[in-house]
């Protein structure tokens, strides 16, 4: 009997440190990636066809601390992440971190259901609901060149994030193409690529 409460008590003390990842024990920015962020122009997108690429897209992410949240060089890394999905040599419609070297919990996505379709970003995102109806569409990848297939996916999501301007959580609920996008960049931050899912015929 004692044994079992030890093993709840010790349970719920894992529970709560995976909690608290998501809130500020997370690791500081080393020098590489700052370095990486700091740096001019388009960021390089890595690619399955180099071996040490290949580490990082497999990578598990890590959240950012919210001190790294309130800096400029967040505004730095989110302007220069959608530069670099926008840019024509990419002509993307969404990026996650390890695509551009960073192990981190970060994605930006072309919100085609909001007026304007606006590149949005969000770090240290969490995908909080898979609806169990789901849709199925032909993908691609910046990060795999030249292979294109179909994957099922979840027709509506909900997503959680830490609002950069307040340091809340936020939530959203998309559906579609855009569900579809949010689905894709957020397995990049969990080393899973689309080639994965991908229906074989
Ligand atoms: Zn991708």
């Amino acid at each position: 009997m004692k044994t079992g409460i030890r093993t709840a008590i010790s349970l719920l003390s894992i529970a709560a440190a995976a909690y608290s990842c998501t809130t500020d024990k997370v690791s500081r920015l080393d020098k590489a990636e700052k370095d990486l962020i700091d740096a001019a122009g388009i960021m390089r997108v890595l690619t399955v066809d180099d071996k040490e690429d290949s580490l990082v897209l497999r990578s598990e992410c890590t959240d950012f601390p919210q001190k790294f949240l309130r800096s400029g060089r967040f505004r730095r890394l989110a302007d220069r992440m959608i530069a670099t999905v926008t840019d024509s040599t990419q002509d993307g419609v969404g990026i996650a971190g390890p695509q551009v070297g960073l192990k981190r919990r970060i994605i930006a996505v072309q919100r085609f259901d909001k007026e304007g379709e606006p590149f949005e970003i969000y770090p240290n995102i969490r995908m909080e609901y898979l609806s169990e109806e789901t849709q199925t569409g032909p993908e691609g990848c910046l990060s795999v060149p030249d292979i294109y297939g179909d994957v099922e996916r979840s027709r509506t999501v909900v997503i959680s994030y830490t609002d950069p301007d307040t340091m809340e959580r936020a939530r959203d609920t998309v559906s579609g193409f855009t569900a579809v996008i949010f689905q894709h960049e957020t397995d990049h931050l969990d080393g899973i690529l689309f080639t994965d899912r991908m229906q074989t015929h």
